[in-house]
């Protein structure tokens, strides 16, 4: 469908409603003016504080105002033609239309009901700008930064030696740390000369995709990533990783490391870090432990036994936007060995190999990123103020009512667990059995369960995602918001009984034979 491109007249317009100053200064002027950004501001935090409310008290009848792109990309570009433009009703707009994560009823993607201290760490931080990428651009954030940084890898255990940094996602972490992988496995020459040799990583079938695009960014191609079977409960195990090992040293592949996951994206499992960093120290590797997701049950006093042996990676990525709580994007990338941190991006490799104390104020020098947010802020307002024990609370409750949830699912024969969680994230399909006890088959099962998440999605009442398992179709629940509880649960299931009932007319069961 041919859809107008956006009027190119707007930069006659002139700017109203909010900058009302002086009309004789210049508009560029005007738009700085510190009253104006008073006023709206106090206006707008009273109706971010409603919004918060109606949200996570669940009173907003809907999670998901769903709307068609088409459909809501026409309804913008009227918008835009048209001459009223008040921010507070566009923010508020914004508001009221897109999806609310706070809301009890939101299940999905792996993002965090952002903590409201953490949102004001980020409005201040976005004023200010300090690119903290050089010291000076913003010195206290690059000593919070630090600071923030060394209390995760003490919290892991990770010893003195340690250090990190922290950047703009789990995506750019993890490929931040194949870089130092790359760098101390081929000597430190790769940086400067690039490689030839056919280098690979070990990674479990169910590693996020994000390895994958470093392995292929890094230009190792396919064969970069040596896929290792996991066990039946969706681990990599040492067995596992000596025969994928072989067989990539036969086709002449030179396996530098292994990529361990806590927890994986798909079901939320945690590999065995014990056993694998002992398979490193077998065959001199570099472990990275993907820990974008889990990683946050360090802080749980209860969980954190989920990820022993974390202290024995070479590095470590955590991402503070899931269940950490704040704003997207803030992941640390922690290194065991911290000089590992400095030679990842080093231009001059054997200068810094021979200089341990490089500096570690200026942030940018060990980062992707040249100018980044202010990451440090963020993280530090919420760990100074009781951020590890909110950060511990919250992932006990996460996981315990992910546990309750598994317990209903089980507790219906019309639906199916797909195994038992170990973190927050909760895998079932809906599969009814028919009136003489028949069964559909799967892929009568996955086209019930597509059509099932398509219609919750439309509804807007939920907000759940959807998964492959096995090339079976699973509904996915990541329980990432505290305030769900186990009515919300038991209310979803009631709500797929129902459209999978209708939809179920539409998708005729298989004979018993085809089962
Ligand atoms: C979320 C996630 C990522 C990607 O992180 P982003 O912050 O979304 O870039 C990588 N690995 C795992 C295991 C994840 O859960």
């Amino acid at each position: 469908m041919a859809i107008e491109p956006p009027s190119l007249a707007l930069h006659r317009r002139g700017i109203h409603g909010y900058f009302q100053v002086n009309s004789q200064q210049p508009a560029h002027i005007q738009a700085y003016d510190p009253e104006s950004f008073r006023e709206l501001g106090h206006q707008l935090i009273d109706r971010l504080a409603d919004w918060l409310a109606d949200s996570a008290s669940g009173k907003s009848p809907q999670v998901l105002p769903y709307r068609s792109p088409d459909d809501l990309y026409a309804e913008w570009s009227e918008h835009l033609r048209s001459e009223a433009h008040d921010p507070l009703s566009f923010f508020e707009t914004i508001l009221n239309t897109s999806i609310r994560l706070h809301h009890p009823r939101y299940m999905g993607h792996q993002v965090a009901a952002v903590l409201p201290l953490a949102a004001l760490a980020d409005l201040v931080g976005s004023l200010m700008n300090n690119g903290v990428g050089v010291y000076e651009m913003g010195s206290p954030t690059v000593v919070l930064e630090r600071l923030v940084v060394r209390y995760l890898t003490q919290q892991i255990g990770m010893g003195n030696s340690a250090e990190g940094v922290l950047t703009s996602g789990g995506t750019l972490g993890n490929l931040t740390a194949l870089l130092s992988m790359r760098q101390r496995q081929t000597g430190g020459r790769s940086w400067e000369q690039g490689t030839t040799e056919q280098l690979s990583v070990l990674i479990s079938e169910e590693t996020h995709y994000s390895i994958l695009r470093a392995i292929k960014i890094l230009g190792w191609g396919d064969a970069g990533a040596v896929r290792v079977r996991v066990d039946s409960a969706g681990k990599l195990r040492q067995q596992a990783l000596e025969e994928a090992m072989a067989r990539a040293m036969d086709q002449g592949r030179r396996v530098i490391g292994v990529v361990a996951n806590a927890c994986t994206t798909a079901l939320g499992k945690f590999d065995p870090l014990p056993e694998i960093a002992d398979f490193r120290d077998q065959h001199d590797l570099w472990l990275h432990v993907d820990a974008a997701h889990g990683g946050g049950a360090i802080f749980s006093a209860r969980h954190a036994a989920k990820l022993a042996g974390l202290h024995r990676a070479d590095s470590v990525t955590i991402d503070f936007h899931k269940m950490l709580m704040l704003p997207a994007l803030v992941t640390a990338v922690l290194f065991r060995e911290g000089s590992d941190s400095y030679r990842t991006f080093a231009q001059n490799a054997h200068y810094l190999w021979n200089n341990e104390s490089a500096e570690w104020h200026n942030l940018g020098k060990r980062t992707f990123e040249c100018t980044k947010s202010m990451m440090g802020l963020k993280a530090y307002a919420v760990l100074c103020h009781g951020g590890p024990r909110i950060w511990g609370e919250n992932v006990d409750a996460l996981f315990a009512i992910s546990q309750e949830f598994a317990d209903l699912i089980r507790d219906q024969s019309h639906f199916e667990l797909a195994d038992q969680p170990e973190a927050n994230i909760v895998c079932f399909r809906y599969c009814p059995v028919g009136q003489a006890g028949e069964r559909m088959n799967d892929s009568q099962l996955n086209r019930l369960n597509d059509s099932i998440r398509q219609r919750l999605t439309e509804e807007g009442a939920f907000y759940i995602v959807q998964t492959t398992l096995r090339q079976r179709t699973y509904l996915r629940t990541a329980l990432m918001n505290p305030m769900t509880t186990q009515a919300d649960l038991t209310e979803l299931l009631h709500r797929i009984t129902a459209l999978g009932t209708q939809l179920e007319q539409e998708v005729p069961h298989a004979d018993a034979a085809e089962t």
